[in-house]
C-alpha cells in the first residue's frame, strides 16, 4: 500500500490523479490533499479520500477549511501556508509525492519531496524549468524516485525503459506537439482568453492553456527534457502532431524511432507514475486504431510562436535565463487572463524580460527564489499601462 501526498489536488492533473487511485484502493492510500483557495473543492476531496491532513495554501482560508469540513463530517488535519506543503511532502509516513501544483509556487515543496527521498511524480514543470540544477541534485542526493507525469516526458521515459546506458550515446529526442488551438490561424492580435484556453485535445487548466497556444508549454517541456534525461539542446526536436496521438519519440544513431502512443488522457502516464514498475488500469479509452484515421506532422512554426525559441535560446545561453523566462512568462500568462494584455503582448513581453535581465546562476533555492521575484518585478514593470485589452 503506498501513501501519497497530492500536491494541487483540485486541478487538472490533481483531481485526474485521483480517479486513478479510487480505481485501486488496495494499492495507493492518500496521506494528504492541498490547494491554494478552492476550499470546497478540497474539502468534497478530503470526504472521498479521506486524507489523514489537507493543507490550504492561502494561510487565511484555514478557518473556512475547517468549518467545510465540519459541515461534510470529515475528519482530516488542517494546515495552512508554505512550510505546511513542505511537511505534507517529506512526512515519513508518505511513499509517494504528486508535484501538480501550477507554476514556480511549486517549486519549495517539490524540492522538498526531492530530498525526502521520495517517488516524485512531477507535473509541475515550471519547478524543473527555474531550478533544474538543484532539484536534479535533490533527487539524487535524496535518493528520490523522479517519474515524470508530463505527458511527453512520460512517454520518453516508458522508450528509454530497457534501452542501455551505452545505447543513450546519440540517442535524439522527439517531443510531440498538438500545435494549440492557433496553429492555422493568421490574426493572434485578437485572441480572448476563453478562445486560448479551449485546447483542441486536452482539457487543462487555463495557464498551461495558454502556454500551449503560444508554444510556451512545448518549450518549457524542451528545458525539462534536457534536465530529466541530461539532454544537451541541439538533441532535441519538436515535431508538430496535431491528432496528440504520438506522446513523443526516441530515436537512435541506428534510425530507429520508438514512440509511445495514447488516446490523450493524463490518467495514462499518471497510472504510470503511480504503479512503475508495474501497470495499472488508468481508466483511459484505448486506442482504437481501425477508427484513428490520419496522424500527420509538422515543423512548429517559430516566426509565429516565437515562444518555443525564446526556450531554446534560454536552454543554450544558461545561467538563470530559464528562470527568468519562466517568471516572464507567469505574469504575462496571468496578464493575458486577466485582460491586461493582448495574446501577442506574451512573447513581446518575455523577450523584453530576457533582453532586460540575465543575472548570474543561482547556487541555492534562496537565490532562485530572488531571481523568480525580481524576473517578476522587471515583467510587471513591462506591462501596458492600460486597462483591458480591446478584444
Ligand atoms: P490547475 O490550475 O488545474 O491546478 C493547479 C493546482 O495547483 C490547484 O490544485 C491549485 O489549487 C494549486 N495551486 C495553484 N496555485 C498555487 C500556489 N500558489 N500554491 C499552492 N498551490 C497552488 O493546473 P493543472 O493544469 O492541473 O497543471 C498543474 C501542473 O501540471 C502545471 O505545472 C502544468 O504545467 C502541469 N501539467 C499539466 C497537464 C494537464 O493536462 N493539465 C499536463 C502536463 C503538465
Ligand atoms: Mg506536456
Amino acid at each position: 500500500m503506498k501513501a501519497v501526498t497530492i500536491l494541487g489536488a483540485t486541478g487538472s492533473v490533481g483531481t485526474s490523479a485521483l480517479d486513478v487511485i479510487e480505481r485501486h484502493p488496495e494499492r495507493f492510500r492518500v496521506h494528504a490533499l492541498t490547494a491554494q483557495s478552492n476550499v470546497d473543492g478540497l474539502a468534497d476531496l478530503a470526504v472521498r479520500f479521506g486524507p489523514e491532513v489537507v493543507v490550504i495554501g492561502d494561510v487565511s482560508l484555514e478557518g473556512r477549511l475547517r468549518e467545510a469540513l465540519r459541515e461534510r463530517g470529515a475528519r482530516a488535519r488542517v494546515a495552512g501556508g508554505r512550510d505546511a506543503l513542505v511537511d505534507v511532502a517529506r512526512a515519513p509516513q508518505v511513499d509517494a509525492v504528486l508535484a501538480a501544483i501550477v507554476g514556480a509556487a511549486g517549486l519549495v515543496p517539490t524540492l522538498a519531496a526531492a530530498e525526502a527521498g521520495k517517488r516524485l511524480m512531477l507535473a509541475n514543470k515550471e519547478a524543473i524549468v527555474s531550478a533544474g540544477a538543484l532539484l536534479m541534485a535533490a533527487v539524487r542526493r535524496g535518493g528520490a524516485e523522479l517519474l515524470p507525469v508530463d505527458s511527453e516526458h512520460n512517454a520518453i521515459h516508458q522508450c528509454l525503459a530497457g534501452v542501455r546506458e551505452a545505447e543513450r550515446d546519440g540517442a535524439r529526442l522527439v517531443l510531440t506537439a498538438s500545435g494549440g488551438p492557433f496553429r492555422g490561424r493568421l490574426d493572434l492580435d485578437t485572441v480572448t482568453p476563453d478562445e486560448a484556453c479551449a485546447h483542441p485535445n486536452w482539457v487543462m487548466g487555463r495557464k498551461i492553456s495558454v502556454d500551449s497556444a503560444t508554444l510556451m508549454n512545448k518549450g518549457l517541456e524542451v528545458i525539462e527534457a534536457s534536465w530529466l534525461f541530461n539532454m544537451p539542446v541541439e538533441r532535441i526536436d519538436v515535431v508538430i502532431h496535431p491528432q496528440s496521438v504520438i506522446h513523443s519519440m526516441v530515436e537512435f544513431p541506428d534510425g530507429s524511432v520508438l514512440a509511445q502512443m495514447g488516446t490523450p488522457d493524463m490518467r495514462t502516464p499518471l497510472a504510470y507514475a503511480l504503479a512503475w514498475p508495474e501497470r495499472v488500469a488508468s481508466g483511459a479509452q484505448r486506442l482504437d486504431f481501425a477508427r484513428l484515421g490520419e496522424l500527420t506532422f509538422e515543423a512548429p512554426d517559430l516566426q509565429r510562436f516565437p515562444c518555443l525559441g525564446f526556450a531554446y535560446d534560454a536552454l543554450r545561453h544558461g545561467r538563470a535565463a530559464s528562470a527568468v523566462l519562466n517568471a516572464a512568462n507567469e505574469v504575462a500568462v496571468q496578464a493575458f487572463l486577466e485582460g491586461r494584455l493582448r495574446f501577442t503582448g506574451i512573447a513581446a513581453t518575455i523577450q523584453r524580460v530576457l533582453d532586460a535581465f540575465d543575472p548570474e546562476p543561482p547556487s541555492g533555492i534562496d537565490e532562485v527564489l530572488e531571481i523568480d521575484r525580481r524576473a517578476r518585478e522587471v515583467a510587471a514593470g513591462m506591462l501596458p499601462n492600460r486597462g483591458p485589452a480591446p478584444q
